[in-house]
C-alpha cells in the first residue's frame, strides 16, 4: 500500500522535506503548493527530484474556489484549472485535490457542482489526469464527505473521485461509518490527521493543531477502517498541519509521521480483518511486563558517589561483569547497572552527558518480536560487539540517541545475570524497594508527542491526562504513558524554559532524558527508616508542607508525624492514597524516588511537585550564593 505525507507536514524547504519524507520510509509524496512556489527548480526538475529521491508524486493540492461559481467567475476558474494542470504534467503527477469552495459568491447547490466537476473531469480527461474533491469542515455550502460525495456520484464522470480526510470528518462530529457506503474505487486518496480535542474555531483548530494520528483524540482508526471497507486500495496520506511541526526537525517529524501511519494501518487490519491492508506483517503492540534494568554510565568520582547513594538507598553490589568494568546493584527485583566502559554505547553517553542513564531494559514477552515490530515501525536496531561468554541482547535506538534494551524468557535472555556477571553479595533485601514504579524523562515541550508515540505505538501502553507541573519558574508539562496493569510507567516531562528544573537538566547534560528513577516499597515509613540507617539523606521539604498537609487532608496525627520526621510527600484520590520520599540530586540534577501506592492511586503526585521543586532548587543554586 502507497503510505504518502503532503509536504505541508514537515519542517523546511521543499529539499530538506523530500529528503526527510524518503528517509523515513514513505514510498509517495503530495506536493504543497506553496512549498513548489516557494522553490526555484522548474516542475520539471522538482518533479524528477521526487522520483529520483525514490517516491512517487501522489497528488497536488490544493485547488481552492473552484465549484459553484456563476459567470464570468466561473471561466476564470476553469482558465486557473487548465493552468494547474499544466503544471501537473511537468511535475508528473496525475491527481488533484480539489476543496470545497469558500468563495463568498460560491451559489451553493449540490447539481450545480456537480454540473462543474462532470465538465472538469471531462477536461482532466483529455489529459489523462483525475480531479478528487474534498469537503472542507468550514466550506461554505460543502462542509460534509456525504455531500461531497453526493457531488461526485452525480458529476458522474470516472476522472472525478471523492477524498477523504480524517480530520474534516472527525473535527464536525461527523460518523465516519457513513464513507462505507462509497464505492471504494470513487475514493481517488485519504488524507489522516488527527488532532487534540480543542473547542476552537475549525478552520484555526485545523491550520495550526493537526497532529500525527494516534498523538491526538480523533478516532483516526475508526475513519480509516471504514475508509478500507470501500475496498479502497490507494494511498493513504498524512496531511498534518502543525505550528510546533513546522518549527521542528524535518527528520524527526517524517519518522513520527511514518510511525503513525503504520501504526494505524496496523490497528485497522487487526480489528477488521475483512479488508485487505496491503502492509507487511508485524508482531501486535508489545506489553511490557516490567522494567527489567537501568543502566547508568559514570565514571571517576561520579561512580564512587552513585556508589555511595544506592549503597544508602539499600542496594547491594550483587555482581561483577565477567569482562567489563560493569556492575550489578540489586533490590527486590530492581537491577542497576552500573557501567564505566571507555568504549561502546555507554562511554559514547557518557561523553556527551556526563553520569548519565544510558540504557533501560524492559522485560518482554519476546525480545525478537518487540524489535521487528519496532524496526517495521521505522525504529533503528542497536548492536554493539558481543564478547565471548556474553548474550546478544536486542536493542532499538529510542529517540535522542537512547537505548532501549529487551530481555525475555523465550531465548534465555533473562539468564543475563547468571551468565555474564559473578555473584557477590546475595542479601538484596534492602530496604524493602522492590521494583520500579516509574521513569520519568525529561525532554523540550516539542519532543513530548514523539516520545509518547514511540511508546504507545511500539507498546500496548496508553496515555493519561496531560498534567501541568509549577514549577516556581515556570510551566512543566507532564504526561504519563502506562502499561494496562501499571507495572511499566513512563512520565514525559515536557520544560518549555530552561529556568524551570527540567530545563536545567536538560542545559546541563546535554539533553539527557531519564532524570529520575521512582522505586516502589509497600511500606514508605519502614523504608524511611531503615534508608537512615544506611546513611540516607532525603531531599528535606519545607514545614510548611506538612503544615498545609494536615488542613487539606484527614490524616491521623501519628501519621502526619511519621510523614513530617521522614521528610514524605502525601497525596490522596478517590482511588486511594500515594507517598514519595526524594533522593537529593546528583550527577546534574538526577534523582531517586521512593513511592508507596495504596489502595489504586495511579497518578504521580502532581500536587506535590511544586514543593519537590522548590526543596530541590535550594540545593542546586548557582555557586556563590549565600545557602538560606
Ligand atoms: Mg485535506
Ligand atoms: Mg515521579
Amino acid at each position: 500500500m502507497k503510505t504518502g505525507i503532503a509536504t505541508v507536514s514537515i519542517s523546511g524547504n521543499l529539499e530538506e522535506k523530500i529528503e526527510a519524507i524518503a528517509a523515513a520510509g514513505f514510498t509517495g509524496i503530495e506536493i504543497f503548493e506553496q512549498d513548489f512556489i516557494a522553490d526555484s527548480r522548474s516542475p520539471r526538475e522538482v518533479g524528477e527530484r521526487i522520483r529520483a529521491a525514490g517516491l512517487e508524486l501522489l497528488l497536488f493540492q490544493p485547488f481552492r474556489d473552484f465549484e459553484g461559481l456563476p459567470a464570468p467567475l466561473r471561466h476564470k476558474a476553469f482558465d486557473r484549472a487548465e493552468r494547474k494542470f499544466d503544471l501537473m504534467q511537468e511535475l508528473g503527477t496525475d491527481l488533484v485535490l480539489v476543496c470545497s469552495s469558500v468563495h463568498p459568491e460560491a451559489l451553493g447547490g449540490i447539481d450545480r457542482a456537480a454540473d462543474d466537476f462532470a465538465e472538469l473531469g471531462s477536461r482532466a480527461a483529455a489529459r489523462g489526469l483525475r480531479v478528487g474533491y474534498e469537503a472542507l469542515a468550514w466550506g461554505r455550502h460543502v462542509n460534509d464527505h456525504r455531500d461531497a460525495w453526493e457531488v461526485v456520484r452525480r458529476a458522474d464522470h470516472p476522472n472525478i473521485g471523492l477524498i477523504v480526510d480524517s480530520f474534516h470528518t472527525l473535527a464536525r462530529g461527523l460518523d465516519p461509518e457513513s464513507i462505507r457506503r462509497v464505492p471504494g474505487d470513487k475514493i481517488f486518496f485519504v488524507q489522516l490527521a488527527d488532532a487534540p480535542r480543542i473547542d476552537m474555531d475549525l478552520l484555526y483548530w485545523s491550520r495550526h493543531f493537526r497532529n500525527m494520528p494516534g498523538e491526538g483524540d480523533l478516532d483516526v482508526a475508526t475513519f480509516l477502517r471504514a475508509v478500507m471497507a470501500t475496498g479502497y486500495s490507494g494511498p493513504v496520506s498524512l496531511e498534518i498541519f502543525n505550528d510546533q511541526f513546522r518549527g521542528g526537525s524535518s527528520a524527526t517529524i517524517a519518522q513520527d509521521g511514518y510511525r503513525s501511519l503504520v501504526a494505524v494501518m496496523d490497528d485497522v487490519r487487526r480489528t477488521e480483518p475483512e479488508v485487505h491492508v496491503d502492509l507487511p506483517a508485524m508482531p501486535s503492540r508489545i506489553p511490557v511486563r516490567d522494567t527489567a534494568f537501568i543502566e547508568f554510565a559514570a565514571r571517576g568520582a561520579e561512580l564512587s558517589a552513585l556508589e555511595a547513594q544506592l549503597g544508602s538507598l539499600g542496594f547491594r553490589r550483587a555482581g561483577r561483569h565477567i569482562a567489563k568494568q560493569v556492575a550489578l546493584w540489586q533490590q527486590g527485583d530492581i537491577r542497576i547497572v552500573l557501567n564505566a566502559e571507555t568504549e561502546g554505547h555507554a562511554a559514547t553517553a557518557y561523553n556527551v552527558h556526563g553520569s548519565t542513564i544510558c540504557a533501560v531494559g524492559l522485560e518482554v514477552g519476546s525480545a525478537q518480536d518487540t524489535v521487528d515490530r519496532a524496526t517495521a515501525l521505522g525504529a533503528v536496531p542497536f548492536a554493539q560487539p558481543v564478547g565471548p561468554g556474553e548474550l546478544p541482547i536486542p536493542a532499538i535506538r529510542g529517540l535522542g540517541g537512547s537505548v532501549v534494551h529487551f530481555i525475555d524468557d523465550v531465548s534465555g535472555l533473562s539468564d543475563v545475570w547468571r551468565v555474564e556477571f559473578e555473584p557477590e553479595a546475595d542479601d538484596t533485601d534492602g530496604a524493602g524497594l522492590t521494583r520500579v514504579d516509574h521513569i520519568a524523562q525529561t525532554m523540550t515541550y516539542d519532543e513530548m508527542l514523539s516520545w509518547s508515540l514511540f511508546y504507545t505505538s511500539l507498546f500496548d501502553m496508553k496515555k493519561a491526562p496531560m498534567v501541568d507541573v509549577i514549577d516556581p519558574d515556570g510551566l512543566v508539562r507532564s504526561q504519563a504513558v502506562e502499561a494496562p496493569d501499571g507495572r511499566f510507567r513512563i512520565t514525559l516531562n515536557g520544560a518549555e524554559t530552561h529556568r524551570t528544573l527540567a530545563g536545567k537538566f536538560l542545559a546541563e547534560t546535554f539533553g539527557a532524558t531519564v532524570q529520575h528513577i521512582a522505586l516502589e516499597t509497600q511500606d514508605i515509613i519502614a523504608t524511611a527508616k531503615t534508608l537512615k540507617g544506611f546513611g540516607f539523606q532525603p531531599l528535606q521539604i519545607s514545614p510548611n508542607y506538612f503544615d498545609d498537609l494536615a488542613a487539606r487532608f484527614d490524616i491521623a496525627p501519628e501519621t502526619l508525624a511519621q510523614l513530617r520526621a521522614e521528610s514524605i510527600l502525601y497525596d490522596a484520590d478517590a482511588n486511594g492514597e500515594f507517598f514519595q520520599l526524594y533522593s537529593k540530586p546528583f550527577a546534574g540534577g538526577m534523582f531517586f524516588e521512593i513511592v508507596e501506592r495504596r489502595g489504586a492511586y495511579a497518578g504521580y503526585g502532581a500536587a506535590n511537585a511544586p514543593f519537590r521543586i522548590a526543596a530541590q532548587k535550594r540545593l542546586m543554586r548557582p555557586k556563590g550564593m549565600p545557602a538560606m
